[in-house]
């Protein structure tokens, strides 16, 4: 099923849909990238010229890679439309769910029946967003990470309803792009955010306590774990705001007291201080 991805349409031309849309046309698919205004498609685009010439620059990519990739790439404004023609339709939009459904209703009744529908959600229920279509076995979540044209890893997130062809041709689309992807039940937090959020969480209970300072909690993990950056240090690039979310969200959902939000982040938070975009987070940044 993979092998007859031709046409791929991302919705959403932000942080995530213009990488998305970027490493498609890289792996030589007809893209459309949509928005809700010609502006947007056009800043989305845009990024992308410039990561590409970022590449070029760096000797990443080759011109003719480049100019090739950019050929594939097309703008639009209506994912009904472009969704007529997809094998593949990708949507990027805010994490919201009425948002979501309401798109992904747009897309199913648009799409090929042998079309796959895939959400990049980085916390909503796969299943839950299959509810009421038409056709649920075909949508699946393809977690990519930022920046998508960097991060190998692509979470292929099976829904109640995802059928398992689906769920190989996603993960095959996903190598296709040069990824690893991993496949995982529908769950909160899927793999990556339910780890990661733990050891930052357990992290910032530590600093509470008193155990080290916050830089040598991290030096314990780069050094000793070989992890590439510290818990804390990641939750300050993360933003502290994001990761207080998604922990009330897992301590939520998974009636767990280990995503319980530790009083410093409530602290931090409440102070401003939401990591590097502030200057200041566990870490002060001057840059
Ligand atoms: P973003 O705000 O940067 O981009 C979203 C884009 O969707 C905007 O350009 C917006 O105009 C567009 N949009 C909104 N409604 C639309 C509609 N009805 N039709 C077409 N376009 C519409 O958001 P983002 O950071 O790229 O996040 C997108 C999704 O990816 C979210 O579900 C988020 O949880 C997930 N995600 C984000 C990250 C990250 O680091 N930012 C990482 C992994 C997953």
């Amino acid at each position: 099923m993979a092998g007859e991805i031709r046409t791929v349409v991302v919705v959403g031309a932000g942080t995530m849909g213009h990488g998305i849309a970027q490493v498609a046309a890289m792996a030589r698919s007809e893209v459309v990238l949509v928005d809700r205004t010609a502006e947007l498609v056009e800043a989305g685009l845009a990024r992308i010229r410039a990561n590409l010439d970022d590449g070029v620059g760096r000797g990443k990519v080759a011109s003719i890679d480049r100019e090739a990739a950019l050929e594939r790439l097309r703008g639009g404004t209506d994912a009904g439309a472009a969704a007529a023609a997809a094998d593949l339709a990708i949507e990027a939009v805010p994490e919201r769910l009425a948002l979501k459904r309401d798109l992904l209703k747009t897309l199913d009744d648009a799409a090929p029946r042998s079309a796959i529908l895939a959400t990049n959600t980085s916390s909503l229920s796969i299943s839950t967003l299959q509810e009421g279509l038409a056709h649920p076995e075909r949508v699946v979540g393809m977690h990519f990470f930022n920046p998508v044209h960097i991060m190998k890893l692509v979470e292929v997130v099976r829904g109640e309803a995802t059928s398992e062809e689906v769920v190989e041709a996603a993960s095959s689309f996903a190598r296709r792009l040069g990824k690893e992807p991993i496949v995982v039940n529908d769950s909160p937090g899927f793999a990556s955010s339910r780890l990661g959020v733990a050891l930052g969480l357990e992290a910032m209970r530590m600093l509470e306590e008193g155990v080290a300072s916050a830089a040598d909690i991290d030096t314990a993990m780069t050094l000793g774990y070989r992890h590439p950056m510290g818990p804390l240090r990641l939750t300050d690039l993360v933003g502290l705001d994001v990761r207080l979310d998604i922990a009330e969200y897992l301590h939520d959902s998974l009636r767990s007291e280990r995503f319980r939000p530790p009083e410093i982040l409530r602290r931090l938070v409440g102070e401003g201080h939401l990591g590097r975009k502030t200057g200041r987070g566990f870490f002060v940044w001057d840059d």
